[in-house]
């Protein structure tokens, strides 16, 4: 059964051109199963999913059968919104369109494969990652983030209500000791999943997941903080980013040359690259570094990073595929460095009350 086949009939008045001559037909439109045309001398019967919409201005539309030059039009609000809720296909570009868009990534895909070839793909990851607007990074992370939960096995979102909001008031916390050196963004989402693996990503577009294994795992607030604050500083950094370039090369550059960024091509990469691909040394020491003056700046305590990593590294149960250690390997000279950065006073410290830390423990509710 097509789309919307048992929904009510709409029906307006409308012109009707055959595609040969300019002359137009005064027609009456109806869609139900079908869309017909019906008038003097007139009588089609289209099936929705074939209708395709030709530019025109609202609220003027005009709509045709794909690969026929013939063509209705109509200024009817309800008749629009239901051929927009009933033809999946309306708005798909399979003509014309098709063979410039083809002609364009031709040319884009010889220029992106000049520019890899003369600067190298970390170079130029470097050189393009300035130049992405963050409007782009919000919608590329938004785009990204369903593919990398299908890669972590679909995990379910924590929404238990008292838990939610003392991690509202953590990341309030983390932001606002953020602001005060200009690194934060101003929007961060950060959800937790319920998942036993001790880990949590950085998407673009300042999203943080964190799965629930942490949290189970963590002794004290300041350790699930300073790994949110750790992911925050890949946020800034824009690490994730650059990632993604890096994995993506050149169909990256293509689809920002072409304004695509949801190119399913891509995604795929994408996803598995903040997965599991880990960012350079520099980038995990400067994420380290930020994460301890975040931490210090809220009042908390930043070494608290470096037990909570050297407890992860130290489970006789570590589900090793995926957990913190992977993308974030621990050395002894990190933890020491973590612990030099923090100070000697910093263990003393406690960033959420005891409240808010048992109501955080509790975010996924009880294990089923
Ligand atoms: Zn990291």
């Amino acid at each position: 059964m097509p789309p919307g086949a048992d929904a009510p009939p709409v029906e307006a008045a409308g012109r009707y051109f055959n595609g040969a001559s300019a002359r137009p037909h005064q027609v009456c439109l109806r869609l139900d199963g079908r869309f017909r045309v019906t008038g003097p001398g007139v009588a089609r019967d289209w099936n929705p999913l074939d209708l395709r919409a030709a530019d025109s201005m609202p609220p003027l539309m005009r709509v045709g059968p794909a690969h026929e030059p013939e063509r209705v039009e109509f200024s009817d609000d309800a008749l629009a919104a239901a051929l927009a809720a009933r033809c999946p296909d309306l708005h798909r570009r399979d003509e014309a369109g098709g063979v410039l868009r083809l002609v364009l990534w031709s040319v884009a895909a010889g220029l992106s494969v000049l520019l890899v070839a003369i600067l190298g793909v970390p170079h130029l990851a470097r050189l393009l990652v300035p130049l992405v607007p963050e409007t782009v990074e919000a919608r590329l992370g938004a785009t990204v983030e369903p593919q990398v939960l299908r890669l972590l096995g679909s995990p379910p979102a924590c929404t238990e209500a008292s838990g939610r909001a003392a991690l509202a008031r953590l990341v309030a916390r983390l932001a606002a000791a953020g602001q005060a050196d200009g690194a934060s963004p101003s929007d961060l989402a950060v959800s937790v999943r319920r998942q036993g693996t001790a880990n949590a990503f950085a998407l673009p577009g300042a999203r943080v997941i964190l799965l629930s294994g942490l949290i189970e795992r963590a002794k004290a607030p300041d350790e699930v903080a300073a790994v949110l604050a750790h992911e925050l500083g890949h946020v800034s950094a824009r690490d994730p980013t650059r990632s993604l370039i890096r994995a993506s090369g050149t169909s990256f550059l293509l689809s920002l040359i072409l304004g695509d960024l949801t190119g399913s091509t891509m995604i795929v990469a994408i996803g598995q690259a903040l997965l599991s691909a880990g960012y350079s040394r520099e980038a995990e020491r400067a994420a380290d570094a930020h994460a301890v003056g975040l931490m210090a700046r809220a009042g908390g305590n930043g070494a608290a990073l470096a037990d909570v990593l050297e407890r992860i590294s130290s489970d006789d149960d570590r589900r090793g595929t995926l957990d913190l250690l992977r993308t974030h390997p621990l050395t002894a000279e990190r933890a020491a460095a973590i612990r030099a950065l923090a100070g000697p006073e910093a263990p003393g410290r406690q960033i959420l009350s005891a409240e808010d830390w048992a109501a955080l423990k509790g975010i996924c509710g009880p294990s089923p």
